[in-house]
């Protein structure tokens, strides 16, 4: 059975990673996927997928660091679609350099993609969902929300940041009948980390469909029930005790 016919929902960082393992979960389950990406040429091959396999996928080339771009999407999706149930924040990006390295240029890029960015899409789909009645919000956090390793200053700062924006929207979006949910996984193979760390053991870490289908759950709970934050571990996690 296909739980999710008729809902809409908006991935960001859909072209790959755990972004594409989510849009292919809620694809499978019937969702109407917009995936929203600035890599249009990589969003198009995993809608073309998606479509090939019976699914309903759209893509929206979008870069999260522009604020015009996203009241722009958010307009044409309220005219497109009419509603938005789902706006799952997974666009983010991480630079592994020391404060001394660290350039202005980098905390900033890194502080507007994976906290900014959450707030503003929070920001412009918050009046959808409203209008409908009910929404689900879900902001991709990490294990780099709750602890902190060195060369990953800016990353840690918007990871923390993101987890207590979620927290904090969830106070404003429960009136209004909208979930909100701070996921929080544990390393994955993806390319953010494969790319950037080619030493490293893919065996200490998980599939991104284990936790896409987490997500998956969490957009199938009862109307009644909402998870504020919810962590996602390998078993062989490293970065956690
Ligand atoms: P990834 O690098 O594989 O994919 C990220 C996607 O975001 C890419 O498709 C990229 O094009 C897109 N993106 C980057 N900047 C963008 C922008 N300005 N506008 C629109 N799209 C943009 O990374 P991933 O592993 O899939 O990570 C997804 C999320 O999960 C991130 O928020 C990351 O911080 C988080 N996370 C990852 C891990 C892990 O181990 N991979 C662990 C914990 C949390």
């Amino acid at each position: 059975m296909k739980n999710l016919d008729g809902k809409v929902i908006l991935v960001t960082g859909a072209a790959r990673g755990l972004g594409e393992a989510i849009c292919r979960e809620l694809s499978a389950a019937g969702a109407q996927i917009i995936l929203a990406d600035v890599r249009a040429d990589l969003a198009n091959q995993v809608a073309d997928d998606l479509r090939s396999q019976g699914g309903k996928a759209d893509v929206l080339t979008l870069d999260v660091m522009d604020e015009k771009q996203i009241r722009a999407a958010m307009e044409k999706i309220h005219q497109d679609y009419g509603r938005l149930d789902g706006l799952i924040n997974s666009a983010g990006i991480d630079k592994t350099v020391s404060i001394d390295e660290l350039e202005v240029d980098d905390w900033d890029c890194i502080m507007s993609v994976n906290l900014r960015a959450p707030f503003l899409l929070s920001k412009y789909a918050l009046p959808i969902m409203r209008e409908q009645g009910s929404g689900h919000i879900i902001n991709i956090c990490s294990t780099a929300s709750k602890r902190a390793w060195p060369n990953a200053s800016a990353y840690h700062a918007s990871k923390w940041g993101l987890l207590g924006f979620s927290h904090a929207l969830l106070t404003e979006a429960r009136p209004h009948n909208i979930k909100v949910t701070a996921l929080i996984p544990g390393g994955m193979r993806t390319p953010f980390l494969l790319d950037r760390f080619p030493d490293l053991d893919p065996n200490v870490l998980q599939d991104p469909k284990n936790v896409a289908e987490t997500i998956c759950f969490l957009m199938l709970m009862p109307e009644e029930t909402v998870i504020p934050e919810l962590l996602v571990l390998p078993i062989r996690e490293t970065s956690w005790p």
